[in-house]
């Protein structure tokens, strides 16, 4: 990748339709104007907007390199949240482009460009769809296939924390597959709010679900690789049972079984899963962060590498548990990311604290719904009281 301040996005991409939103950021496809092999590429181009009034500017050097220090990280408290994002999420993409890239599962960044709209990063393109998605599209879905998605999210993060990127925000929607083919490659990405043990003041998840994150995160402690590997252990559990190992009506509570490490396998569907795979939930969901296995060593466990995961069928309950959890959790994303990208977002507590909790009713849709048109009216004079 080379630095591209004199070129202009659109010298060499046709910027095409949209493919997703998030809080900060619109991804839309993208065609190379100058083939190479004969054929014109295809990217996804996330544009990165900043909203801050004092751009902290981009980083010119090359991530890794000791003058990246001196980009002056305690600026990121006196600028908007959003800057701080986006110089983040370059900052590690560019430390993966030297560090990790090409790597199967993890998403590759081929250039970044700059204009007055923002922050464009040239990303490989993957239409292959979320992960959660594919698999609810899927007739047939067993613990072999489950094992096969671990083991793609475990080499990834092997490789990047090999490199001391620690994601944070490893979640299934950030998870896609590069193509719609049966043996698509499952690509780790958004990283936005990752950080580079070396070199970065990590920036504090403020937004979305806390049901990923470990109870060292939780409790301001260190966070580290280890954490990315809980989070793992959170996708398994739900990769098999179609519901969060930590279930609460209220993020508070949320917040204290995750903290005690307090989840069962008690439901009947656990019953038929092997006890390997519940074996390696045990031991990612630990709480003590020094005792859960690192991403290499799991790429070791029978479980991981398919000898121990049985090949029958998914309880269809548990199918169509997931189903449930995919919908509610795709609404909550799209709620989250219009709610992030308004400026008043923080000041809506109410919201974030319905947003926080993942298992919604019907009646706190409604009130979701409701919060959502009052502070659409108001605008930013929405305010924490409400
Ligand atoms: P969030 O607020 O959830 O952290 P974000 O602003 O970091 O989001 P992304 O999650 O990276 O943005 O992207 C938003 C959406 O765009 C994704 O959910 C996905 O649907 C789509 N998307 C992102 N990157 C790609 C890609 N490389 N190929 C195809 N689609 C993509």
């Amino acid at each position: 990748m080379t630095e591209k301040e004199s070129r202009k996005l659109s010298d060499e991409y046709e910027v095409a339709d949209v493919l997703g939103k998030g809080g900060f950021s619109v991804v839309r496809r993208g065609l190379s104007k100058c083939p190479s092999a004969g054929e014109r590429s295809h990217v996804a181009i996330k544009t990165l907007q900043r909203f801050g009034s004092t751009p902290p500017g981009l980083p010119r050097n090359r991530a890794g390199e000791k003058g990246l220090t001196s980009l002056g990280f305690p600026m990121w408290k006196q600028v908007s949240i959003s800057d701080a994002l986006l110089t983040n999420e370059i900052l590690v993409m560019r430390k993966i482009v030297e560090d990790v890239s090409p790597h199967p599962n993890v998403i590759h960044l081929h250039d970044v460009y700059e204009d007055s709209n923002g922050v464009h990063l040239v990303l490989e393109l993957c239409s292959g769809g979320e992960l959660f998605d594919r698999i609810v599209a899927q007739d047939k879905y067993n613990e072999v296939d489950a094992a096969a998605v671990v083991r793609q999210i475990a080499e990834g993060l092997a490789a990047l924390h090999k490199a001391n990127i620690v994601h944070r925000d490893l979640k299934p929607e950030n998870c896609l597959f590069q193509s719609t083919s049966e043996d698509s490659p499952l690509k780790i990405m958004d990283f936005g709010l990752s950080s580079v043990e070396e070199f970065t003041d990590p920036i504090v998840g403020l937004f979305g679900s806390i049901d990923y994150v470990s109870p060292e995160a939780l409790s301001q402690g260190k966070i580290s690789a280890a954490s990315d590997m809980w989070s793992l252990g959170v996708i398994l559990y739900i990769l098999l049972s179609g519901y969060p190992p930590f279930h609460a009506t209220s993020n508070r509570h949320k917040q204290q079984i995750i903290l005690a490490g307090d989840f069962s396998f008690d439901d009947h569907s656990w019953k038929t899963i092997s006890s390997s795979a519940k074996q390696l939930i045990s031991s990612l969901l630990t709480v003590d962060p020094h005792r859960r296995p690192t991403a290499q060593q799991i790429l070791q466990h029978p479980w991981v590498t398919g000898d121990s995961a049985k090949q029958d069928l998914m309880d269809a309950e548990v199918v169509s548990r997931l189903h449930s959890f995919n919908a509610r959790r795709k609404f909550r994303a799209a709620a989250i990311a219009s709610v992030v990208s308004s400026t008043f977002f923080l000041r809506t507590k109410k919201l974030k604290n319905l947003l926080g909790s993942h298992d919604l009713t019907p009646e706190e849709i409604g009130k979701l719904m409701t919060h959502f048109k009052k502070i659409c009216a108001k605008g930013d004079n929405a305010t924490t009281s409400e």
